[in-house]
């Protein structure tokens, strides 16, 4: 393990934008004695500026992504046996809220070189009981969403976004979380900004956002004139001592993702005329905002693929994920055994068997995006010093898994 130049990491200080503006509002949140959302300002003003910030309409902040998927599958108001089509390259997060709300998770396809659902895709799924479609935008790029949203709208079913990894990623000059009916985003400690877990929903509809609302708040009618537990739901708020992490934040996403984008082109253009690996593709129109940076390794040019040229990585210190979740999210227990709720697999059991169909010869796409996927680990603080050392690493685990000499362009 010679000349090893230590990366910065988004699981420690080295990697993340903490400083005296996140101290000061803790310090203020604390002195107030005020640590619930329900009665202090950190989170309302939070949610304000969010929503402003990627120009919607509606923020509410939650306690974590899953809690944001979950509120944004509860708004749309499944009835058990539902389907939501969505992808199995994603986080569980993104999926066991669908199961929680009693619908029935469908998974679509996905576009082997972008690894996201495709409206193709998500139409050789949708049935009669298609209730609403998530789509994740993976690493940062985001889907394309103007046919996605043209066969939604054309049978009037909601799309809900899953930006945890897409801050500020843009399409046709908005930004994702906006384009369909509900945006859901991440404050878990990996992600662009963060209060270490946290979350955060966004929407346009009035009547949407305010189911957003109340699920988060065991569906009680803060406000109300008579209010009341309106329907069945949890307790998913964020907590001050969030809020004033999270207000602290906002500020700087604007530089974290300048920076990410900037280093993320530096090293596509040092890698370029690389045999066998592919450089992330960036869907037209958008603006993919690298919340981790993923290569495809042909195996057929690289000697044992991704998972050869990961290994040549990690030996130079890069800690990088070779098949990235290693199998569709389908393969998973839960999903595989159908194991929810005691012994009674509810609510699979309502399911259409083509909607619980995991047959190889329906994801294609899945399957191969999986088995050539490298991930990189991607940060705001790289320097080009850090993207030289990725660059010449890569170049050089190459060289050796194909016996051919690189020259660096
Ligand atoms: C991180 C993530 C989630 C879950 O967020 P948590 O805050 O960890 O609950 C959901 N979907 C995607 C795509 C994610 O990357």
């Amino acid at each position: 393990m010679s000349n090893v130049l230590p990366l910065p990491s988004d699981q420690d200080s080295t990697g993340r934008t903490f400083g005296p503006e996140e101290l000061e509002n803790l310090a203020a949140a604390l002195r107030s004695g005020t640590l619930t959302s329900t009665r202090g300002e950190f989170t309302k003003q939070f949610e304000q500026q969010f929503a402003s910030l990627v120009g919607s309409k509606h923020g509410h902040a939650c306690s974590s992504g899953t809690a944001a998927i979950h509120c944004a599958v509860a708004a749309v108001n499944p009835s058990p046996g539902d389907e939501i089509i969505t992808t199995s390259i994603t986080d569980m997060g993104g999926l066991s809220p669908i199961l929680y709300q009693g619908a029935i998770p469908v998974f679509a396809d996905v576009d082997p070189h972008t690894c996201n659902l495709t409206a193709k895709t998500i139409e050789a799924r949708l049935t009669e009981r298609t209730k609403a479609i998530i789509v994740t935008h993976l690493f940062g790029n985001p889907c394309d969403m103007n046919e996605i949203m043209d066969l939604a709208n054309g049978r009037g079913i909601p799309v809900i976004e899953d930006c945890a990894q897409a801050f500020l990623t843009s399409y046709h000059d908005r930004y994702v979380g906006t384009l369909g009916s509900i945006g859901c985003f991440s404050l878990q400690q990996g992600k662009h900004i963060t209060t270490g877990e946290g979350g955060v929903c966004v929407s346009d509809d009035d009547e949407l956002a305010r189911r957003l609302f109340l699920f988060i708040n065991k569906a009680w009618g803060y406000g109300d004139e008579k209010p009341d537990h309106y329907f069945l739901a949890l307790n998913y708020r964020m907590s001050e001592l969030q809020g004033a992490v999270a207000l602290a934040q906002l500020p700087k996403l604007d530089g974290v993702v300048e920076s990410r984008v900037r280093t993320a082109d530096a090293l596509t253009s040092a890698l370029r005329g690389l045999p066998g690996v592919e450089t992330p593709q960036v869907t037209d129109g958008a603006v993919h905002t690298y919340w981790k940076y993923c290569l495809r390794v042909d195996e057929n040019v690289v000697e044992g693929g991704a998972v050869g040229l990961g290994g040549k990585l990690r030996e130079k210190g890069i800690a990088c994920a070779p098949r990235y979740i290693q199998k569709p999210a389908f393969c998973c227990q839960v999903f595989r055994d159908q194991v929810t709720f005691g012994d009674s697999r509810w609510p699979f059991t309502l399911a259409q068997p083509s909607a619980v169909n995991y047959d190889k010869s329906l994801f294609e796409g899945t399957w191969n995006a999986l088995r050539n996927v490298l991930v990189l680990p991607w940060n705001e603080n790289y320097t080009q010093e850090h993207v030289d050392y990725i660059a010449v690493s890569v170049r050089e685990a190459v060289t050796e898994l194909t016996g051919v000499e690189q020259t660096v362009e």
